[in-house]
């Protein structure tokens, strides 16, 4: 079609070019200097110190008016967690590029409102009556009021009264503290021919979020409260990813006017759950992410299996290097707009597959058991998995919480979060020498249906699971 993903991310970049903006290049997907982030969730963190105002105003980034660029993306743990959507819906990745453009103390509303009309009914020639845009409905709890300036200038470009949506949902954070306000979002009808404000912000697959302009005027400090910032800013967001699909009516089913999720057999969803992992992988690993069994790092480790569980069920393909394998089309895809992904590939390819090795010997018992379990519950007429069987998956097979969730989910069944979170626990006090034999008794694990299992060979704690290090 027209509409080859590389010419709609050039045109974005040409035309906030020609409105004078500088081009940023992405910040890597590890922040190295901000505890309060897992991973880069938006294209703002890099300029948090220029929202907050602490950035010397003569170096280079202190001078900067307008900015744009396409920022790697993962949003898996934290505040904007995508994890549980991947695969189930086709428009929430766990990685993606968010394009965005920036006014540091420079523009506001209206131009940034302006800009991201023109580029989508002029340069992207999305037509007007498929776009709904929702503005600030107010706060009056935290004295911000309803954005009547955002409404104002969607109504004087155009558009019909009935497609500009008041929200309350419109504030914009990244995360528990930072900087943060009021925004407003743009939505595409993807089948047209219909009037559809009331599936704007439901989670209507037709109806999708493709861009946010966000005005950023306070920072969310650490006891809640919000405090305004010495200057105004605009921050957008648009998923490269959702204007490609929408472009070039991709993933849309366009047929059928179904999208995603009536897959009956769940392997539609694999694909896109092992498409999406590959990526998050290769660019966390190539930013210096490393799989282990602590914060950024755990998250990486459950995103790998939970897709090993994905590739072994779904599409019966055998673990072991299977990421690996895909990596090279991830490299050969984006490698040229990203090239750090080419550096570390050898690396990054033996990371992989000792990872996906360690997990292999320890998936397919992992399962048996669960089947155990699941089927024990089922016959005492339960719908829930006992936390002490959740932290046996966890703690002997190394499944992470989140994997036994979604195979649970598969059966109708829930886990038993207060439990497992109780057994957890307990288990960090043992460990730092101060368990108490009392509490203990209240733990029932049930390990005599693992002998079965586990006669043939020593099963692998995840704490043996393998340590990297990147040369
Ligand atoms: P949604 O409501 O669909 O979850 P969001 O409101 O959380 O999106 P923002 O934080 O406003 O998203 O991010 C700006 C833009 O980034 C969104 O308008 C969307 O186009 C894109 N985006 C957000 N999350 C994802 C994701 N998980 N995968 C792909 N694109 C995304
Ligand atoms: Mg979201
Ligand atoms: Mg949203
Ligand atoms: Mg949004």
């Amino acid at each position: 079609g027209p509409w080859p993903a590389r010419r709609i991310r050039d045109e974005f970049f040409a035309y906030f070019r020609s409105k004078d903006h500088t081009f940023v290049p992405s910040s890597s997907t590890i922040p190295y200097d901000d505890p309060t982030l897992l991973f880069a969730n938006a294209g703002m963190n890099q300029y948090k110190p220029i929202f907050l105002g602490t950035v010397d105003p003569n170096s280079e980034r202190g001078k900067l008016k307008r900015a744009f660029n396409s920022q790697k993306c993962i949003r898996a743990g934290g505040k904007h967690n995508d994890l549980e959507d991947v695969g189930k819906d086709s428009y929430h990745h766990t990685f993606f590029e968010m394009l965005g453009n920036w006014s540091f103390g420079d523009y506001f509303k209206k131009e940034a409102i302006t800009f991201s009309w023109e580029l989508l009914t002029q340069v992207y020639k999305l037509p007007k009556e498929r776009l709904y845009v929702t503005y600030f409905a107010g706060d009056p709890q935290n004295n911000i009021p309803c954005d009547d300036e955002a409404r104002k200038t969607w109504l004087d470009l155009g558009m019909d009264p009935a497609h500009v949506i008041p929200s309350k949902l419109n504030f914009w954070e990244m995360g528990p503290t930072g900087p943060c306000g009021p925004c407003s979002e743009i939505h595409v009808d993807r089948i047209g021919g219909r009037e559809v404000p009331h599936l704007v912000d439901c989670d209507d697959p037709t109806v999708v979020e493709i861009w946010n302009n966000v005005f950023i005027q306070f920072n969310r400090e650490e006891n809640g409260s919000l405090k305004a910032l010495p200057a105004k800013h605009v921050d957008t967001g648009m998923g490269f990813e959702r204007v490609v699909s929408v472009l070039q009516n991709s993933g849309a089913r366009p047929y059928t006017g179904k999208f995603g999720a009536e897959d009956v057999d769940g392997i539609d969803t694999a694909y896109r759950v092992v498409a999406d992992h590959v990526r998050t992988l290769s660019f966390a690993l190539s930013d210096g992410g490393l799989p282990n069994n602590v914060g950024r790092g755990y998250v990486l480790r459950r995103i790998l299996r939970r897709g090993c569980r994905y590739v072994r069920k779904k599409l019966g393909a055998p673990i072991g290097s299977f990421f690996s394998s895909l990596m090279p089309a991830v490299v050969e895809q984006m490698g040229d707009v990203f090239p750090e992904l080419r550096k570390k590939q050898d690396e990054i390819k033996e990371i992989l597959d000792e990872e996906e090795e360690s997990f292999s010997r320890t998936l397919d018992r992992g399962e048996k058991l669960f089947d155990q379990y699941a089927t024990r519950a089922k016959e005492a007429g339960s719908n829930e998995l006992s936390g002490a069987d959740v932290w046996r998956l966890y703690d002997t097979f190394g499944f992470p919480v989140d994997l036994t969730r979604l195979m649970a989910e598969e059966l109708s069944l829930i886990i038993n979060e207060k439990e497992f979170e109780a057994a957890q626990e307990r288990s960090k006090e043992a460990s730092k020498g101060t368990f108490k034999r009392d509490k203990a008794d209240s733990v029932k694990l049930d390990v005599h249906d693992l002998a079965a299992l586990e006669k043939d060979d020593a099963i692998p704690k995840t704490d043996d699971s393998p340590k990297y290090q990147l040369g």
